[in-house]
């Protein structure tokens, strides 16, 4: 497959007017100038890379919880139109009844993940190794701390699908952070009142990744600085960042980008299962919450519960604050998070030799078409 006349996003520059060519599932040339060729004229258009997306629970009246192989299909073929060529299924915190079922069909979908859709990277485990202080919407009930043997059997359950963990790190001595490294296994601090103190020592152990930066977790205090604070000053620290201007005030996401700079952000949506549906009623676990727009909050009062916005909103929402580079947004909605993941050498950027992950769209970053591993996943 060829696409010509189109602006492409390089990790280090961008060709105005290129074209690529695609065979399999990679990228094997790009060049600058059109082509006589046969290909898709893509009339200027933006290629990106496919966006990366490490934190988002469903939507499409999808979620983890949903617990069905066609559930986890049918919602890698939808996220698809959000640009979105990779992503990790994200969990809430659930009954070991419960995670013993969804696993499972997890697994099996992980084994036979189907062409033309999104490609799923595993699971982001949120919970249940969370903080009863900074719970968030998680049942109390059913939290635990952080335990190796707990942590095993959920990996062997998942057939070792488990990517990321969110943790409270100040639950833990240390070992814990390291049991999930030598798992391969990204250990993501938030839902926690950690103190800076410990929020470092693990940092220093490995732990360079935070989930949802600024929500659920110690913040900004000149006298008791927080896990906020540790994600906005160290540079090989990378901040998941919900840039939908409802979980985070677009000044707040200003200050985020002023300091981190585009190499220390990864945009996510933490989105759940209304994302994508006609605003209305839902549930989210047990709770009954309302989708207006882009947020949802609980049924009848202003409380956010859960996020409703899709990826390519939150990346359009964070390139209009801030009119970055493109490459530079294209870091922070792939390149970055492919560095963190292990993945990079595959894809996270568009080079030759890699696979072909692209997100194709207009000038106002609206996402026209979506390639995964060379197949189109999504036409508009
Ligand atoms: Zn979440």
């Amino acid at each position: 497959m060829i696409l010509k006349n189109a602006k492409i996003v390089l990790e280090d520059k961008i060709i105005d007017n290129g074209w690529l060519e695609i065979e399999g599932d990679k990228i094997i040339s790009i060049n600058e100038g059109t082509t006589d060729k046969e290909g898709k004229d893509l009339k200027n258009k933006i290629i990106m890379p496919g966006f990366i997306e490490c934190h988002v629970h469903g939507g499409y009246g999808v979620d983890f919880e949903t617990g069905t192989v066609e559930g986890y299909e049918k919602f890698a073929k939808m996220i698809a139109q959000e640009g979105v060529t990779r992503y990790c299924q994200a969990s809430v915190t659930n009954s070991q009844e419960n995670n013993v079922k969804y696993l499972q069909a997890f697994k099996t979908f992980m084994e036979n993940q189907k062409e033309g859709s999104a490609v799923c990277l595993g699971a982001h485990l949120e919970g249940p190794f969370i903080s009863p202080e900074r719970k968030g919407a998680h049942e109390l009930s059913l939290l635990k701390k952080p335990n190796e043997k707990d942590m095993q059997e959920l990996i062997d359950l998942s057939g070792d699908n488990v990517r990321v963990l969110t943790y409270a790190n100040d639950l833990q001595d240390g070992t814990f952070t390291k049991f999930l490294l030598d798992n391969n296994i990204i250990p993501s601090m938030g839902h926690s009142p950690t103190s800076y103190a410990d929020a470092e020592r693990d940092y220093k152990i490995g732990a360079k990744h935070c989930t949802h930066l600024f929500n659920a977790m110690s913040g900004v205090s000149q006298h008791e600085p927080g896990l906020a604070v540790l994600a906005l000053v160290k540079d090989d620290f990378l901040a998941e960042v919900i840039s939908d201007a409802i979980h985070i005030q677009k000044p707040v996401l200003e200050m985020i980008y002023k300091i981190k700079g585009p190499k220390g952000i990864c945009i996510i949506t933490d989105a759940m299962n209304a994302k994508g549906l006609a605003d209305g009623k839902y549930k989210l676990g047990n709770l009954a919450v309302e989708k207006k727009g882009m947020k949802v909050v609980l049924e009848g009062t202003n409380t956010l519960a859960g996020a409703g916005a899709t990826y390519d909103n939150n990346v359009r929402e964070y390139y209009n604050l801030i009119k970055m580079d493109l490459t530079e947004l294209s870091w922070m909605t792939s390149t970055n998070i492919a560095k963190q993941m292990n993945i990079y050498n595959e894809t996270g950027s568009i080079a030759v030799n890699k696979k072909a992950d692209l997100a194709i769209l207009d000038d106002k970053l609206n996402v026209e078409m979506t390639i995964a591993n060379g197949k189109i996943a999504f036409e508009k």
